[in-house]
């Protein structure tokens, strides 16, 4: 059966990409007959805004989409604590106290998200016991003891894995709570969640080289990816969620309440009928 999911962070509106994206993951999983999965991920810490998540709902339902809604990230914090404890056991993570803006300034090669960690704290002494740490994981280790691993992106086909292009990602961030990034919440919320196709945008294709890897040392299952394109503004820039505009207007729960037609935008998204001034990237382009 397939089990696909729509995962939106309560951190600001839905726009016309998430509609695009949600449209994407119902469809298929209505093709074969499977599940629409919706899980709202709210561990943002202070950025979280609970009544979102209402929105959201709202907007879906607008749309015209079914979903089986599951359990937000905010109720699995222990899973994600004892999923670090293991990979700290198992010597995979190191804490790091490095700023973003002291990355920038050492970092030496750029990753598919920006500057890529250069793994300064990697085998430093480490205070832990005072003030908060993120755990870094340790790529090069975790490649060498996971041997080679591949992946299947249903548009892009087979991919080898790569998880060192991004570097030691953080996988217990330091500025909230919460003790998961968005790389281990998502890869534990999916194999719980049970879910077979992971959709989203292209912008995300190096994550899932990453997520690869932490499936393989957790010992999870292994989904199939579909990276869809991703919705561009008259600029060429993917649409962002900017809380007071709704991306220049292009909020959703804004046409909704405006008395727009949710259903007709859905089947707009679905034939690549869209908006002036949106255009979608490029789908196939190379792996990036
Ligand atoms: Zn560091």
């Amino acid at each position: 059966m397939i089990v696909t999911r729509f995962a939106p962070s309560p951190n600001g509106p839905l726009h016309l990409g998430h509609a695009f994206s949600a449209v994407v993951a119902h469809d298929l999983a209505r093709a074969c007959d499977g599940r629409f999965l919706l899980r709202i991920e709210d561990i943002d810490g202070a950025r979280s805004r609970p009544e979102l998540a209402e929105e959201f709902r709202a907007d879906l339902a607008w749309l015209g989409l079914e979903w089986e809604e599951v359990a937000p990230q905010s109720s699995r914090v222990a899973r994600y604590a004892e999923a670090a404890e293991r990979l700290r056991a198992m010597g995979l993570l190191y804490p790091c106290r490095c700023t973003r803006a002291e990355i920038a300034k050492i970092a030496t090669t750029a990753g598919p998200d920006g500057p890529v960690y250069p793994g300064t704290c990697r085998g430093a002494a480490i205070d832990t016991t005072s003030g908060r740490v993120a755990w870094r994981l340790d790529v090069a280790e975790a490649m060498r003891r996971a041997g080679p691993l591949a992946w299947v992106d249903a548009l892009h086909g087979e991919q080898a894995a790569q998880p060192d292009r991004a570097g030691d990602v953080v996988l217990v961030r330091k500025d909230t709570e919460t003790p998961a990034s968005y790389h281990l919440a998502a890869t534990l919320d999916d194999a719980v969640d049970g879910v077979t196709l992971v959709t989203r945008g292209m912008d995300l294709f190096a994550a899932s080289h990453v997520h690869r890897l932490l499936q393989a040392l957790l010992g999870l299952p292994v989904p199939v990816w579909h990276h869809h394109a991703l919705l561009l503004d008259a600029k060429g820039q993917k649409l962002a969620k900017r809380r007071e505009s709704g991306s220049g207007g292009a909020g959703l729960a804004d046409r909704r309440r405006a008395g727009a037609a949710g259903r007709a935008l859905a089947q707009a998204l679905r034939e690549r009928r869209l908006p002036a001034g949106i255009t979608l990237s490029e789908s196939l382009h190379p792996a990036p």
